[in-house]
């Protein structure tokens, strides 16, 4: 455990230990300036000595691992866990909004067509991660002198992992090319067949049911299955939408990481040595 310490225009030094603090501090020769973690200041000049340090980075969309070591010494640890729950939170709101506008009120104009996005903007779930990372590295970089940021960012080829003969062209013809919408893909996937009763209700009809909220889930192939209109019906009337359970949990994360890792951290980074 150490104690980080500022000079006196404070800036970095080495941290030192509890003990050493404890007799600056006693001395009046230091400080408190942060109790989490503790941090003092210098009151007069120091030699600045400091050592190599360099700050690692492990990016991830739920996890942020940050150390920073010396040679020998490990000086910081932190793990983050960004927000989850920004997604849900908008989407909410606009459900409210909407709400709002179409209620019976004098007539107000909805607003979003006359915004434009800056350019570089990003979603603000994957913009929170983002900021979250370079809060980490920032607050970091108060405390120590770092020399060298690493930060390692995986990049995913998500078309690879669910197709690995996949090459050249074939990126750009996804399994939806040729359908009409999503709606004649699903049902094409589904070969037509309700996915509940498997064709037993002999009803026609078939509808495209959202497994997830269509809020949260969106309208993706993943979230979609085929069901038969007494089966669909039947599943909304007793409320058993939670028996259909989605596949895969879809790549959201990786998508996300992958946004986040090359353009925008390194357009963020850069004013610190930094390699991703
Ligand atoms: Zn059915």
């Amino acid at each position: 455990m150490f104690v980080y310490v500022l000079n006196c225009h404070g800036k970095p030094l080495m941290p030192c230990q509890p003990h050493k603090a404890r007799l600056l501090l006693k001395q009046g020769k230091a400080n408190i300036v942060r109790m989490e973690p503790f941090t003092i200041q210098l009151r007069h000049g120091s030699s600045g000595y400091k050592q190599e340090i360099s700050l690692g980075i492990d990016a991830g969309s739920r996890h942020i691992g940050v150390a920073a070591t010396t040679e020998q010494t490990v000086l910081f640890e932190a793990e983050a866990k960004p927000r989850t729950d920004i997604q849900q939170l908008l989407a909410t709101r606009q459900q409210f909004r909407r709400a709002r506008r179409s209620r019976k009120t004098r007539y107000r104009p909805s607003r979003f067509r006359n915004r434009k996005k800056p350019d570089g903007w990003l979603a603000p779930s994957v913009q929170h991660r983002l900021d979250a990372h370079l809060k980490l590295i920032k607050m970091v970089h108060k405390l120590l002198p770092v020399n060298q940021t690493t930060i390692e960012v995986a990049q995913f080829d998500i078309q690879k992992i669910q197709h690995p003969e996949i090459e050249g062209i074939h990126y750009q013809q996804g399994p939806q090319l040729g359908f009409w919408n999503v709606r004649e893909y699903v049902l094409w996937r589904d070969s037509h067949r309700c996915q509940w009763c498997q064709g037993t209700s002999q009803d026609a009809v078939l509808n495209v049911h959202h497994i997830e909220s269509r809020k949260t889930g969106g309208d993706r192939p993943e979230n979609l299955i085929t069901l038969c209109e007494t089966c669909h019906d039947l599943i909304h009337r007793r409320h058993q939408e939670h028996k259909i359970t989605r596949k895969s949990n879809g790549f959201r994360d990786a998508t996300q990481m992958g946004i986040i890792g090359g353009r925008s951290m390194s357009r963020h980074v850069l004013s610190f040595p930094t390699s991703i």
